[in-house]
């Protein structure tokens, strides 16, 4: 269990906005050889279950997974847990409680939407949605590439549903203090996911970076699909400085969308301690 371990500790299923159900999902990590596998699907571990047996029968070693989403300085953050209990109640009741505006915020993003010109959006993503309380942009975006508003989803984003477009409306998600006490509480740890992606000044990042440790906040992910090898060093560099554990997820959705497939990412760089060599213990084999 070294730093080249072909871990993929973070992607989504049906149970948020992936589009494979945990079953495919455990399958496609095996046969990709990955060697620990974990499920981290948004605000949400009702697949959990699913995952552990699937992980079990096909012989792959499993840690459970979420990824909460957070507003931290007026900016969406996402949060990794992993290696928690999926049957502690303050994490399951959190969740609850942070999926608990999705619907809401769906029907304003229509409304939005049909003043755009662009009608019928909260019925058209209802079609993609695989958990009724986890309706996502991914699904208005699926369904508006269906309906041929656009290309394909990074598109959809661009011109329509993120700060500023006229699909995108404003929400508040669970605190960072909270996000980490349910992790942390639930016996996981808790990792600041993808963070080249926030677009956030030097000084933001290192109050973010500050603040997550303050709250008990332990490693970063390093290797992400989201990351370029420039990035992954620069947050390699941040495990040094903030004395954080590193970790390694695809961020896997689909395979006609993620261009990073389950298990298909550079290792992580040499000098970090993995945050599986503190997970040993919550493995599930
Ligand atoms: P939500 O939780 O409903 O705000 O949706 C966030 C999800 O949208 C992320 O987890 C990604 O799966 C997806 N997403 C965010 N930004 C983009 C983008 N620029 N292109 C494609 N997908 C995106
Ligand atoms: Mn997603
Ligand atoms: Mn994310
Ligand atoms: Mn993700």
């Amino acid at each position: 269990m070294d730093h080249l371990l072909n871990a993929d500790l973070h992607c989504h299923s049906v149970v948020s906005d992936g589009t494979l159900t945990p079953e495919v999902l455990a399958l496609r990590a095996r046969d990709n050889g990955v060697e620990l596998w974990a499920l981290t699907d948004h605000d949400e571990i009702g697949g959990q279950d699913r995952a552990i047996a699937a992980a079990c029968a096909a012989g792959l070693p499993y840690l459970t997974g979420t990824e909460i989403s957070v507003t931290f300085a007026g900016e969406t953050v996402h949060i990794v847990g992993l290696g928690f209990d999926h049957h502690d109640p303050a994490l399951t009741e959190g969740l609850r409680q942070t999926r608990g505006g999705r619907g809401l915020r769906a029907q304003e993003m229509s409304e939005d939407l049909a003043r755009a010109g662009i009608p019928g959006t909260y019925e058209g993503a209802l079609k993609y949605v695989g958990n009724p309380e986890l309706i996502s942009r991914t699904h208005f975006a699926r369904y508006m590439v269906e309906a041929g508003f656009c290309r394909d989803t990074p598109e959809v984003f661009r011109r329509y549903l993120t700060e500023g477009k006229p699909g995108f409306v404003p929400h508040r998600w669970a605190s960072l203090r909270d996000a980490v006490g349910w992790i942390t509480g639930a016996g996981g740890i808790a990792i600041i996911a993808h963070p080249a992606r926030y677009g956030f000044s030097p000084n933001e990042e290192y109050a973010l970076f500050t603040e997550f440790k303050a709250h008990g906040g332990q490693g970063v992910e390093v290797v992400t699909g989201a990351h370029s090898a420039a990035e992954a060093l620069k947050y390699a560099g941040f495990c040094a400085e903030f004395d954080l554990l590193a970790s390694r997820g695809s961020d896997f959705h689909s395979p006609d969308e993620s261009h990073t497939d389950l298990g298909r990412l550079p290792h992580l760089p040499g000098p970090v301690t993995p945050v599986w060599e503190r997970l040993r213990h919550r493995i599930h084999a």
